[in-house]
This record gives structure tokens, sequence and C-alpha cells, in this order.
């Protein structure tokens, strides 16, 4: 580890120099097994967040009452006092931390055996429950009773879900009949932190997958649809990049039933620009289900919001659009102007020109003026749009 994760090595050795055990676990030694890249080192340890803050100089309390303590040496690193959960009583959040004495009851508490590994700092892999066996074999599998692991913590059953697409692994046979059966726990999670797992499954390498888990394991009925409708549109979902668009292609696939829209937005928790880009989308599928999108259509919408109505508007009708999306793309680009801000003139030129107070007319010619340039009619030329202007508007 020493010349792959310097600063990790640094914070171990100086925490072994002062007496205490230390390891990196989790995440870490999973991918560092897979032999895939490594987002970030976590460190775990028997020391207390007060003895860890005595050996640092510079570290920062992120979630001390969880145990955890940021160091920050050339990189902030976490460092987690070894700990268990005691009780939950409301399928989620454990009622109390108990910080425990050894490693062994540390990784016990840890949701899957592929992420209940440690390392020492000399590369030995500590591994009590079969983690990369799991590995090779490409399995998920809950530490311990996956009954009682997914009583405790309901979102489990979402990130053994997300795991599966990140990773391409199967959900071992007894881990996803608990999911099965314990399902309806999920709607003890908030929206929020379901969100953040369903984004990961569709940024994942194998989204089609993910929510197949997430509708064959009962997962989705806590969202209303027809879910096994639904999934026929993320088929083909695995060459289509969302990025951004994850929600409002989410939201799309079930507003085939549901009507309300905003309604819907709202249920899910959606932000101000997760609402302004779904209704986007939504006007965009409109737009081409009337044949195929304008040039001034072209003009309002992103390539993203584009990219998530082609794909959407495919599947309603089938397949059946005249061109391909590349094909819309090229058009779009071969429109002069990419926004009203690279029309030569402005609403100042306008009060000049017609020597007139600032009022809602100028908008109405600036819209006049943008459509007249995005479908070729006159050119984004000062002298042209004067002349166009003294036309129309002066007598
Ligand atoms: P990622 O690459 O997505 O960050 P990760 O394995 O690092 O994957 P984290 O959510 O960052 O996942 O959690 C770090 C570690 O903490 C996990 O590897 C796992 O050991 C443990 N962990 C996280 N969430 C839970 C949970 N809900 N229940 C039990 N253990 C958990
Ligand atoms: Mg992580």
């Amino acid at each position: 580890m020493k010349n792959r994760w310097p600063v990790a090595y640094k914070i171990i050795d100086e925490l072994e120099q002062a007496g205490f055990e230390a390891f990196v676990v989790g995440g870490a030694v999973r991918d560092f097994i897979r032999n895939a890249p490594v987002n970030d080192v976590d460190i775990t340890t028997n020391a207390t967040p007060d003895e860890v803050k005595k050996i640092f100089t510079h570290t920062i309390d992120v979630g001390i009452e969880h145990g955890t303590v940021l160091v920050v040496l050339d990189e902030p690193i976490e460092v987690t006092t070894y700990r268990s959960e005691s009780t939950y009583s409301d399928f989620r959040r454990p009622d109390g931390v108990k910080f425990v004495r050894t490693l062994t009851e540390d990784l016990q508490r840890r949701d899957f055996t592929i992420n209940a590994m440690a390392l020492t700092k000399e590369d030995e892999l500590v591994d009590y429950f079969g983690g990369r066996q799991a590995i090779e074999a490409g399995i998920i599998q809950a530490v311990g009773n996956p009954q009682l692991r997914f009583s405790e913590d309901a979102l489990r059953m979402l990130r053994a879900v997300r795991f599966s697409a990140q990773l391409n692994f199967t959900l071992e046979s007894e881990t996803f009949n608990a999911i099965r059966s314990l399902h309806a726990l999920i709607g003890h999670v908030s929206i929020e932190r379901v969100k953040v797992e369903l984004e990961k499954i569709w940024l994942s390498e194998f989204p089609y997958k993910g929510m197949k888990l997430f509708v064959d394991s009962g997962l989705s009925s806590i969202f209303p649809g027809d879910w096994e409708r639904n999934l026929q549109s993320w088929v083909n979902f695995s060459s289509f990049n969302l990025k951004a668009n994850g929600w409002a292609f989410f939201v799309l696939i079930q507003s085939i039933e549901e009507n309300d829209i905003n309604e819907l937005l709202n249920r899910y928790k959606c932000s101000n620009d997760e609402k302004k880009q779904v209704k986007n989308v939504i006007q965009a599928v409109h737009n081409l289900l009337n044949g195929a999108w304008t040039a001034d259509e072209l003009f309002q919408y992103s390539d993203e919001v584009l990219r998530v109505a082609y794909h959407y508007g495919k599947f309603i009708l089938s397949n059946d659009i005249a061109l391909p999306l590349e094909e819309f793309l090229l058009q779009k680009r071969a429109i002069p102007i990419n926004s009203k801000k690279d029309i030569v003139v402005n609403g100042n030129d306008f009060m000049q020109w017609a020597n007139q107070k600032r009022g809602p007319w100028i908008k109405e010619v600036l819209d006049i003026l943008t459509s007249m340039i995005v479908n070729g009619q006159i050119k984004n030329d000062r002298h042209d749009i004067k002349e166009w202007f003294s036309r129309e508007y002066l007598h």
C-alpha cells in the first residue's frame, strides 16, 4: 500500500506507532481486489475519535457521532473508530452507535461480504466472511442473516441492487429472497436516500440489470405504476447514457399512466431543476410526436433534453421516428446561434432605434427576431437586423 495509497499508509503507520490498530476497509478493499480503480480510501481503527484527533494536527469533525474524523494530510481521508450498530427501531438508523474493541466486530456490522474486508498496510487481506471468494464468483451476499440485516437497515436492500448494477454481480439467493420478503420495509427509508441509490443504478454500467432487480425484488412497489411494463423501456438502456437526466426518464416512464406530472414530481421531491428538465422533456416528446422537431424546437432544448426525449419518443412510437437522433443534432448545430445572447443586437438597440421606453414589446420583438434567425430568414448581422426593424416597426 506504501506507494499505491501513500497517504492512507502514512495515517495507518502513525496510528500504529501510537499503539493503535488501523486498516483500510470497505469499498477500497473491494475495488482493489477487483483490480478496479479505487475512489476513496477509508480507514478503520480502534483509536477513538479523540485519540485520532490528538495524533494528527489537521482533522475535521465530519461525523463524530458515528466515530468518523476526517484526517487531512496531502488529501483528506475518513478515519472511523471500530463500531457496531446497536438496536434499530426505525428500519433505518441505529438507535445509537457503540464503539467496539475488535476489527471483527466492526467488519460484522458491514452490509455485504464484498464490503466487509480489511487490508493491512503490508497488504495482508483480512477476510472473515469470504469476501474475496464472493468477488471472484461475482456474488453479493449479506454479512450474517440477511433478514436480520435488512430489518436493521432497509436501505441495504437497495444498496444490494445498486452494487449488482455497478459490478454486474448476482444477488446470492438467500439475500435476494430476504429482499423479496422484506421489500416493503424500504418505505421506511427517506425518498432522498432512495434517490441517491436509484441515481447510482442509472449511472452504473448495467442500469437495466439494476432496474430489473429493482422490479423483480419487489422494491419498485414503493412507486406506483405498472413496473413490469415500465421495465420494457429500460431494455435498451445500457447504451443510453443518462447523465443528469435519470429523474427525467424515470418520471417520464411512469407518466405513461399518470397524468398529473406535478403530483409525481412532488412525490419524488424533485428539485426545481429536475422539474424543469422533466417538463422540457415532456414538451419535446410532444413536439416529436407531431412529426419532427422544428428549428425553433431544436434551438429551444438542450442536447440532453433532446436525447432523453428522443429515446422516450422512440419507446412510445415503437421506434418509428423519421430521423436518427444524430441527424436532429446536426440540424441543431447548423442553427447560427446557440442562445439569444448570441444575437448581435439587444433590447437597448431596439429602444434607441424606436426611441421608445423599455416594456414587454422588447421581448416580443426579440422572440420574433430569434425565430427568424433560427429559421434562416434573416442573418445575425447588425445592419440587416436594423433594416428589418425599421421596415417592420418604424413608420
Ligand atoms: P462506493 O464506491 O459507492 O463509495 P462503498 O463500499 O465505499 O462504495 P459507502 O457507502 O461509501 O460504499 O460505504 C463504505 C462502507 O461502509 C461500505 O463498504 C460498507 O462496508 C459500509 N456501509 C455503508 N453503508 C452501510 C450500511 N447501510 N450498512 C452496513 N454497512 C454499510
Ligand atoms: Mg465509499
